[in-house]
């Protein structure tokens, strides 16, 4: 049995890596200050003895550096995500983000503990290369738009990571996830899946930004934890960087559309000025398509779970978890 450190393992993709390290009989400690995750994600294993929840943040150096030491190999996936965060927030987004993640490599260099480190599929900017490789250029907009502090805080995080192995041989991957959805992905802080997926089921027309012809290529939520495990456990993945998402592309308009369809919905779409969902001035990407023939080849494992499969698996959580009604303002302003 290994020990496995989760930061921000009560979030939405941690809380999944932690059911499947606990399935796989890993014993795993979770690290989160809650402040976007939730225990509610643990309920399913919280009886579990090897699992361990520690409600603190990474900046919290004492509690960081004794479960590092009793850890095997640590997931750093504690981070301010969400466009709206990052736009609402950009001081704390950045400093936590590149903070966060120079604590969690100075407690992992003492005894050079394995830390993969999530980045994003945002560093790759305004690029125009698609698909995209981990090897071409990363195209990023003005610091005058923080939209874009995001991706320069999570380039900072994958340089220091690289670096930390480079310099003081950390043993260390990065993965830059694409737009990963399922179960407990949460709307609050812009992620468009859970937000389409909530006004379908509540009624509500469905707000599109911008034109709507902007693409984006959503990955299942358990095809990232399968291919976590796989890279943890693998010398040769150490000191690379790894897109991690599935290839398959679809535009926000057809997304919508296709929203609307499993959900058996009655509402239409709204299209909103980008000035007004985000902030004057705002930039999107137009395509993000990953190149994923690396992470393929090394572990040969490739995306299991359609678009149409996981949207169902969301809608079938917020029904069970009755996550409509628990929420107290679900309707999402746009003012
Ligand atoms: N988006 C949208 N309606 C929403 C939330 C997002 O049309 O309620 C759009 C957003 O402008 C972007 C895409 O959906 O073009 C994906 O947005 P998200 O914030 O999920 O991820 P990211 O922009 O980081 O890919």
């Amino acid at each position: 049995m290994s020990s496995f450190l989760i930061t921000g393992g009560a979030g939405f993709i941690g809380s999944h890596l932690a059911d499947a390290l606990l399935k796989n009989g890993q014993r795993v400690m979770v690290l989160d200050d809650l402040s976007s995750g939730s225990i509610s994600n643990l309920a399913q294993v919280r009886s579990e003895e090897r699992l361990e929840i520690v409600p603190e943040s990474i900046h919290n150096r004492g509690v960081l550096a004794e479960m590092v030491d009793r850890a095997d190999v640590i997931f750093h996936l504690a981070a301010r995500v969400g466009v709206f965060n990052i736009i609402e927030s950009p001081v704390e987004t950045i400093m936590n983000n590149i903070g966060g993640t120079e604590v969690v490599l100075k407690a992992a260099q003492k005894k050079r503990k394995t830390v993969i480190v999530a980045s994003t599929s945002e560093v790759y900017g305004k690029s125009e290369a698609v698909p995209f490789r981990e090897d071409g250029d990363l195209t990023l907009g003005p610091s005058a738009r923080s939209r874009w502090s995001y991706a320069a805080s999570k380039l900072v995080d994958e340089f220091l990571a690289l670096a930390y192995w480079r310099e003081f041989r950390v043993p260390t991957v990065v993965v830059r996830l694409f737009n990963t959805i399922g179960p407990r992905q949460i709307g609050r802080y812009g992620m468009v899946a859970p937000r389409f997926v909530t006004q379908a089921l509540s009624g509500q027309d469905l707000t599109v930004y911008g034109t709507g012809r902007q693409s984006r290529c959503f990955t299942y939520v358990s095809d990232v934890v399968e291919w976590l495990l796989l890279l943890a456990s693998e010398p040769r993945a150490i000191g690379g960087v790894f897109n991690l998402g599935n290839p398959r592309e679809i535009t926000i308009e057809d997304l919508a559309r296709r929203v609307i369809a499993v959900c058996d919905a009655k509402v239409g779409i709204r299209y909103i000025p980008y000035e007004q969902a985000y902030e004057e001035g705002f930039e999107d990407m137009e395509r993000r398509v990953p190149d994923i023939s690396k992470v393929v080849e090394l572990t040969g494992y490739a995306p299991r779970v359609g678009l149409d499969e996981a949207l169902l698996r969301i809608r079938q959580w917020m029904e069970t978890e009755r996550v409509l009604e628990r929420s107290a303002r679900f309707k999402y302003t746009h003012a």
